[in-house]
């Protein structure tokens, strides 16, 4: 079956006892059994429930793995996986990573005794060089927050075999509809299904997908260990969003690359930043590893942060919020919200400019969305 098939179908049979065609929610902490010993695949819900499985099912199946693990945000989700390292280990990581997974590693983690080295996406050999005897897992995210870099995963991949590391793939940007890390070799892929997988801006939640039995008994222990499981209904919610992924991302798609190739060429922006672009630096390995170029914009304005700020609240359809991925268009200034916690010349190093803007394209009609800009554009 195709991915809008299975999107739609996968976990989600109707309900044996009543025919219901959607998954019920189940609210229930406990299941009754039928003797000592003896249950129905359901003790308690922190360590199963069956809207989580239905989500799990579909998660596993739209990634093209054969688990899938839900929890109660992207960082839960990311928290768990770390888990697998002990005190003494390593990790080597792209120095473009999402602010909150860089704020675990440096001040959750470190305290595990687990110590993290960022290397250049720029330069993939890196990634070799930084490996250490203790390295045991590789992490990255493509396209990258927020200057959208493309990082090669087959040849991550590579490196990570050779040495016998687990490669990680946030693929949270792209979604499973226009990337499938685990089809090119990554061995565990994250989400944080507040974004694309949710879709409608209503949820916080996150989700692990691998192929790999071994690692997902042991997530599975984690996840039931450290307990940070969605609730019922937002399981549901998830698993609403996946039905409508397909088409919410091909006109997301549509409408960033529409606006694009417009903002482009306006005479108020000095650089635009999206991999669908021919001008876009990557744009070709974007083509080789993604089925489609997602609906995140970054640019920078001509003028600075007093062009940023007029920019900022003129526009109406694009509101001022953090995150992404939703029906919604978002306007986010990085400099001071998703990387504001990044020292300023690390954040400089790293090319998030005082100047750079970060949108989240939604679904309504392009036309709309492009007289917006250009109205907060003009001069007048
Ligand atoms: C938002 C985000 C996360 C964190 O997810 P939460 O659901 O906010 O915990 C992780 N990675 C990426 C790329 C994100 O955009």
């Amino acid at each position: 079956m195709e991915f809008e098939t299975r999107a739609i179908h996968e976990g989600q049979q109707p309900d044996p006892q009543t025919g219901a065609v959607i998954v019920p929610i189940y609210l229930t902490s406990t299941y009754q059994q039928d003797a000592i010993g003896q249950h129905k695949g359901y003790e308690y819900s922190r360590t199963g429930n069956p809207t989580r499985t239905a989500l799990e099912e579909a998660l596993a199946s739209i990634e093209n793995g054969k688990f899938g693990l839900a929890f109660a945000s992207g960082l839960a989700a990311t928290t768990t996986v770390l888990s697998l390292l002990k005190s003494g280990d390593h990790i080597v990581a792209g120095d473009d990573l999402y602010g909150g997974t860089y704020r675990l590693l440096e001040r959750v983690v470190k305290n595990w005794g687990v110590n993290t080295t960022y290397v250049d996406i720029d330069h993939i050999a890196d990634f070799e060089t930084a490996i250490q005897p203790n390295t045991k897992l590789i992490w990255i995210e493509t396209p990258t927050n927020p200057l959208l870099k493309i990082i090669d995963i087959a040849a991550l991949t590579n490196i990570a075999r050779k040495h016998n590391i687990i490669l990680v793939v946030d693929n949270t940007f792209a979604s499973p509809y226009f990337q499938r890390p685990l089809d090119l070799g990554a061995d565990i892929v994250v989400h944080s299904t507040t974004k694309y997988l949710g879709g409608h801006s209503d949820i916080i939640g996150g989700a692990v997908v691998t192929s790999n039995e071994q690692l997902y008994t042991e997530l599975k222990f984690y996840q039931n260990a450290i307990g940070a499981i969605p609730s019922p209904f937002d399981s549901w919610l998830v698993l609403r969003g996946i039905k409508t992924l397909a088409i919410r991302m091909r006109e997301h798609e549509k409408n960033a690359l529409f606006l694009a190739k417009f903002l482009e060429k306006h005479p108020k922006v000095e650089r635009i930043y999206y991999p669908g672009l021919p001008s876009h630096e990557q744009h070709q390995l974007a083509q080789e590893q993604m089925s489609g170029f997602g609906g995140m914009i970054s640019l920078e304005l001509k003028g600075g942060f007093a062009e940023v700020e007029r920019f900022a609240s003129r526009l109406k359809l694009f509101l001022l919020a953090e995150s992404l991925g939703g029906v919604e268009s978002l306007l986010c200034y990085p400099a001071k919200m998703t990387h504001g916690s990044l020292p300023e010349a690390e954040r400089l190093k790293r090319g998030i400019k005082d100047n750079l803007v970060r949108l989240s394209v939604g679904i309504e009609n392009s036309l709309d969305l492009q007289t917006d800009l250009e109205n907060a554009l003009s001069s007048s």
